[in-house]
């Protein structure tokens, strides 16, 4: 029985993340042996559609035949080296298109291996920039309600998210909330819009009595991922802009779930029309592949750290910055996204989930469904204690891998679905509501 030896050997030798181990008593585990697209096989042939492109990361299915060839390609000439005094074309020619994406907008890159690393970057950066600019008392930091930024200790400072925060707030310095543009809160006859304003007549008042200290306000653009597949209307992102520049606070955009197409823009802020002052990214960089994240900044942050003295560079430092493997995969997915017209192709894929959903949940006890590009989400009515485990297990019974946030289930796939298989991730996805609404 090779499957419940290997079962038993993690349980006994791995320390899983997000997880009480005890539920495995219950709960077993899942030994993957290959992917294929956008499937998940188990050691015991069993095959899963890979719902949530494992963990939002990736893009184009599992073991891609074109990322394959170009990490086979890069194997044969550098995996690694050092980024402090050296440099190599893979990064070189990352940090030039990532840049190019965002108009030239955003010049300089600063790469980490995860995204709670690249949101420690970004919210250092801005406070070191007003440091650099002769104004440190701003040092403070803005977060929305609800947020999720990561779960290192200075990322955790702008998480907004009980669960992951309460047992370690002795050792954060949180920022301050700010009210949520969450459209759920529309009052009767309001709109999603009208609800961004509300919320960023909050950011207003915040801003006018505080600016003073603040550095930065940070942002997952148009979609808080962990909080719920929380969704909201670009014209907050538009007013945020505006407040920012008018109170000089730097604006950061955590892009590290919606980037990379997920949205359905390549980036989820082109869909308000503006441009942040620090952009995080990681999630789908590497198309799923390889720990990789980056910071790109405007110039003007860059130039406020060049100078002679060394206490005024920015000195943060990862052992993998820059990895040459990880920025070829990189590279290989911008490919696929230039040779494909992925966008494109996204949007025929989001409108069949899209028109899946309606019909087959039309009758079921859900609200709230909604959806942005390649995320779709409902909430579960009355759905009980325990269920976002009672669905998960439903949905591996029926063959797809899917795990609510609470009474939240969302469908987030890598972008190689055709028609057909639309149709069944939907299908599958309410046959597994059905079951573990049947069986409390
Ligand atoms: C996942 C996520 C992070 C953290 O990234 P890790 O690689 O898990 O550290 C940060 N911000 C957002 C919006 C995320 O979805």
């Amino acid at each position: 029985m090779p499957e419940r030896d290997l079962l038993a050997r993690s349980l006994a030798a791995v320390w899983h993340p997000c997880t009480q181990m005890k539920h495995h008593e219950r709960q077993p585990l899942l030994a993957i042996a290959r992917g294929d697209g956008p499937w998940l096989e188990d050691t015991s042939g069993r095959r899963l559609i890979d719902g949530i492109s494992s963990w939002w990361t990736n893009l184009f299915g599992h073991c891609n035949p074109r990322i394959n060839a170009a990490l086979q390609d890069q194997l044969g000439r550098l995996e690694h080296a050092m980024l402090a005094g050296f440099t190599h074309e893979p990064v070189v020619a990352l940090s030039e298109r990532l840049s190019a994406l965002t108009g030239g907008s955003l010049g300089h890159a600063f790469y980490a291996s995860d995204g709670a690393s690249a949101t420690e970057i970004a919210l250092k950066m801005s406070q070191h920039y007003w440091r650099n600019s002769g104004q440190p008392e701003k040092n403070r930091f803005l977060c929305l309600e609800g947020s999720y930024h990561g779960e290192t200790v200075g990322a955790l400072a702008v998480t907004d998210v009980a669960i992951f925060r309460d047992a370690y707030a002795p050792l954060l310095r949180p920022a301050a909330t700010v009210a949520t543009p969450d459209a759920r809160r529309a009052a009767a006859g309001e709109s999603a819009a009208q609800v961004a304003r509300r919320a960023a007549a909050v950011l207003e008042q915040t801003l006018e009595r505080d600016h003073r200290q603040i550095a930065a306000l940070i942002v997952e653009p148009l979609v808080q991922g962990a909080s719920g597949m929380v969704m909201y209307d670009p014209e907050y992102l538009r007013l945020a802009r505006r407040l920012c520049d008018r109170y000089r606070v730097h604006l950061i955009a955590d892009e590290i779930a919606v980037g990379f197409g997920r949205s359905g823009s390549f980036f989820a802020f082109e869909q308000a029309g503006i441009r942040p002052d620090l952009l995080c990214l990681s999630k789908g960089i590497s198309g799923g592949y390889l720990p990789l994240s980056v910071v790109l900044c405007r110039d003007e942050i860059y130039r406020a750290f060049y100078d002679d003295t060394v206490g005024r560079a920015f000195l943060h430092s990862h052992s993998y910055t820059g990895n040459a493997l990880a920025c070829r995969a990189a590279l290989a997915v911008l490919d696929i996204f230039d040779e494909d017209d992925v966008l494109a192709a996204n949007r025929e894929r989001a409108r069949w989930m899209a028109e899946s959903a309606a019909e087959l949940l039309a009758h079921r006890p859900i609200r709230h469904l909604r959806q942005r590009g390649m995320i779709l989400a409902f909430d579960v009515d009355d759905a009980g204690s325990d269920f976002a485990a009672r669905y998960f297990a439903a949905a591996v019974e029926q063959g797809v891998l899917l795990r609510p946030i609470g009474n939240t289930v969302y469908l987030m796939p890598p972008y190689v679905l055709d028609q057909a298989l639309s149709r069944e991730l939907v299908e599958r996805a309410v046959r597994a509501l059905d079951a573990s609404l049947a069986s409390p």
